[in-house]
């Protein structure tokens, strides 16, 4: 269907030069991974950029990149280091692939990013959309990407009808990808096409009146472009209930527990978890060793994953010193606010803040 499609299209033949005017004109050509170009930078900005939008990503690639400037320092950093600065960026597994990939790339490739898709897809985390940005953007090679907003511009300009990762679809989204892309300065035409999908042909509501395709495109003329591509049928998703134990000692530190890899929040730091009929002040003598001396209890509040709902309710205990146990598992630790550098899940980060503010509030007198 898309060999026919682009047989036929007028766009097509255009498409490349178009888009090239258009970014010339009006493209995005200051962010911060368009500067100093190099594999390493294009990388971690398109790990960064998944299912994140650019506004976001920007202040943490500017951390990531001040704090690990090249794949050695990310791939002999502590985990923790690295987590700590992808805190509230999300899809944490994004997070330690980059950096096991890190350390594939020092020792099996003396350090330099392998510059061709196949070696690239080798690696942790990296698709073959993501290589291929790396070997355009980086390299200047003639490598076609199929990035979220790519998928748009491309379903939409050619109504290419299914769900946009339905296999069909995404076959022939991908022969698209590869006729359009031009040898000629394919590095551009691989950041306008983003461009545009993230600015122009958006989501729900694209400009088409300021689109360079708007005289040929397809779902353009259907009269409902949004209708491409296809939506996945929604599903309802799942709601979980847990109750987090805010446990502080007298020194104003609090227990945190490293979570499993893989699994939610793997490898980050967060206050442990009973379950929402368990009893409180059981589970907090259970983990820390220490029978709680107040307790109090926060309104409970919904944190949304890809695919569940979790209502945290956060439990808040006072404990005497910690016991010595505690202080000797490597998965518990006593964390200071504002102390050393950790990888922290959202909700806990967001629970720590206030806490410096509210934490007397928090704990009324429910058991002395
Ligand atoms: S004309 Fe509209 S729907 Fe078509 S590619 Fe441009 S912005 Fe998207």
């Amino acid at each position: 269907v898309a060999t026919e499609k682009l047989q036929h299209s007028v766009l097509a033949a255009h498409f490349a030069a178009r888009l090239l005017a258009w970014h010339d004109q009006h493209g995005r050509h200051d962010l911060p991974w368009q500067q100093q170009i190099s594999a390493y930078r294009v990388w971690v900005s398109e790990i960064m950029l998944q299912q994140t939008q650019v506004s976001t990503v920007i202040p943490y690639f500017q951390r990531f990149m001040a704090r690990f400037p090249d794949v050695a320092t990310l791939a002999g950093a502590p985990e923790d280091d690295v987590l700590h600065l992808w805190t509230g960026l999300g899809y944490y597994a994004r997070a330690r692939n980059l950096q096991a990939a890190a350390r594939i790339v020092v020792q099996q490739h003396r350090g330099e990013l392998p510059a061709d898709v196949e070696t690239l897809c080798t690696l942790p985390g990296i698709g073959r959309s993501t290589a291929g940005a790396i070997c355009s953007i980086a390299h200047g090679q003639r490598s076609p990407i199929l990035d979220g907003n790519v998928k748009r511009v491309l379903a939409r300009c050619f109504a290419v009808a299914g769900a946009a990762n339905a296999s069909s679809t995404l076959r022939e989204l991908w022969t698209l990808a590869e006729a359009l892309t031009p040898a000629e300065r394919s590095a551009t035409y691989t950041q306008a096409i983003m461009d545009l999908g993230a600015t122009v042909c958006t989501r729900s509501r694209p400009a088409c009146t300021l689109c360079p395709m708007h005289i040929d495109c397809l779902a353009l003329r259907s009269g409902n472009p949004t209708a491409f591509p296809a939506r996945k049928a929604r599903r309802s998703v799942p709601e979980r209930r847990c109750q987090m134990l805010v446990i502080r000692n007298r020194a104003g530190e609090f227990l945190l527990e490293k979570r499993p890899s893989p699994g939610i929040w793997g490898g980050l730091w967060s206050f442990p978890e009973a379950a929402e009929d368990e009893d409180a002040a059981t589970a907090c003598d259970r983990i820390s060793g220490s029978a709680p001396q107040r307790i109090g209890r926060g309104p409970t509040f919904r944190h949304t994953f890809s695919h569940f709902h979790l209502d945290i309710t956060p439990v808040h205990l006072e404990v005497e010193a910690p016991a010595t146990h505690v202080m000797e598992d490597q998965r518990l630790i006593w964390y200071k606010p504002g102390g050393k550098n950790l990888g922290l899940s959202a909700p806990v980060k967001r629970l720590i803040d206030r806490l410096g503010q509210t934490n007397d509030e928090l704990l009324k007198d429910e058991r002395t």
